[in-house]
């Protein structure tokens, strides 16, 4: 009896040892297959979004705000563009049952934008052919989104071919060894004011790339035909400032944001994320609002100023030109906005009504050449606030006048992936801004 009784005692102290024993193997089997997870989550092939749709909601009270950002934080939608009435969400599918009925249990107004995200991705950018490189020298076209290679090739090529009028800087290196690249175009007058211009910040905002190539080969090769203003004024040109996010955003996730940069992972319990937010990275009340700390938010805005290889080639380069810097314009999508400082908060500056006129007229002049109505304030009010952004530090630490982003087209019928049809109509309503905005600098 007693030896039964030990056996029983001897054979659970074993089972208890076994089942510690597997506990403790199965949770180094859970770190090992988070790890392996982690590793996964970052894509090796191209992303694809069948089935993925895109809606746009109706946010008329913050409970309605609220609600979508709970089901942001549970990874159960991404945010696109929005307003402070409006917000595009992208839903996967196998969360569109969820995301719909608590959106209906909280009476938030939506409708389906893009049904299918992976075939708006496959009709937005025709095949790009290169019937035309021996005759122009280059590869760009208007007709097509093309990569960095072809955008630097074509700054190059400027360089070589108008060598007394147009020089490119290389201001730094990304992450992943790619050139940060500014094209100069000046006929050299002595006193001529200074006008800066960026593109391609955010990855997947294609237009504006697109957009700035435009306005470079506009003033390359049709100078003679703009109005003195245009013809005295130093352009500096940025095309692409988030290079290895903007090849990334071609050739694996069509809808990634931030440059990518690995941050580092003890700031996000462990889990390996990439990139920052670089228009959360400038300098000027840096980390104030609308950035995330979260290395994994899309809106992470960097563990300190100008802590990103790119925005901080561009505060070098920028604070180290003698240039008299009077405008400062950054190209992104989408929405049709044309917005001044701040950024950071629902405040305007000392000469904020200089900004205003500045902006209304060049909302005049897109509409004169054929566009539609861009939505005109300061950001934070206007859209939402975001600090750090690139025109705050502009206008608030360089001083530029009159500083700007524009947030080309669309209104939220394509978003981010507008087909490429809509490449020179774009371009030439942004021209058209771009006109008012440097009048303004050449009188300041
Ligand atoms: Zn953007």
């Amino acid at each position: 009896m007693n030896r039964r009784i030990l056996f029983y005692i001897v054979l659970e102290l074993l089972i208890s040892l076994a089942v510690v024993s597997s506990i403790t193997e199965d949770s180094e089997n859970f770190v090992q297959s988070r790890k392996t997870r982690d590793a996964l989550e970052e894509p090796t092939s191209k992303v694809n979004y069948t089935g993925n749709q895109i809606w746009k909601t109706k946010l008329i009270n913050d409970q309605h705000k609220k609600v979508i950002m709970s089901l942001r934080n549970q990874g159960l939608i991404q945010t696109w563009g929005g307003n402070r009435t409006s917000l595009d969400i992208l839903v996967n599918p196998i969360n569109l049952n969820e995301v719909a009925d608590t959106l209906r249990n909280n009476d938030i107004l939506y409708n389906i934008i893009i049904d299918n995200l992976q075939q708006a991705i496959e009709d937005e950018n025709p095949p790009i052919t290169h019937d035309n490189e021996d005759r122009q020298g280059h590869r760009m076209t208007w007709n097509s989104y093309h990569r960095t290679s072809d955008i630097w090739g074509f700054i190059d090529y400027l360089a070589q071919t108008f060598p007394d009028f147009c020089k490119v800087f290389t201001i730094g290196q990304t992450h992943e060894k790619r050139d940060i690249k500014v094209l100069k175009i000046s006929n050299g007058k002595v006193g001529n004011k200074a006008v800066w211009i960026d593109g391609g910040m955010h990855a997947r905002e294609w237009i504006s790339p697109a957009v700035v190539t435009y306005i470079i080969n506009q003033l390359v090769y049709n100078l003679d035909n703009e109005p003195d203003y245009m013809q005295n004024i130093d352009y500096y040109i940025a095309p692409v400032m988030n290079p290895d996010g903007y090849e990334y955003s071609h050739t694996i996730d069509r809808i990634w944001r931030k440059n990518r940069r690995p941050n580092d992972p003890t700031l996000s319990g462990f889990k390996l994320c990439y990139g920052t937010d670089l228009n959360r990275n400038f300098g000027y009340k840096w980390g104030l609002g609308g950035t995330s700390k979260d290395p994994c938010d899309v809106t992470y805005g960097g563990t300190r100023p100008f802590s990103e290889l790119e925005s901080k080639a561009m505060k070098e380069f920028i604070q180290g030109t003698a240039a008299n810097w009077k405008a400062y314009i950054s190209f992104h999508s989408y929405g049709q906005y044309i917005l001044y400082p701040w950024g950071y908060a629902s405040a305007v500056t000392t000469d904020y009504k200089d900004l205003q006129n500045v902006a209304h007229k060049a909302g005049a002049a897109i509409r004169a050449a054929g566009g539609p109505t861009y939505t005109i304030g300061p950001a934070a009010s206007t859209l939402y606030p975001a600090a750090g952004g690139s025109d705050d530090w502009a206008k608030g630490v360089v001083r530029m006048k009159y500083s700007y982003t524009i947030e080309l087209r669309d209104d939220g019928r394509y978003g981010f992936v507008l087909p490429a049809s809509y490449i020179q109509v774009t371009s030439k309503e942004a021209l058209a801004a771009v006109r008012v905005i440097v009048e303004a600098a050449s009188q300041a």
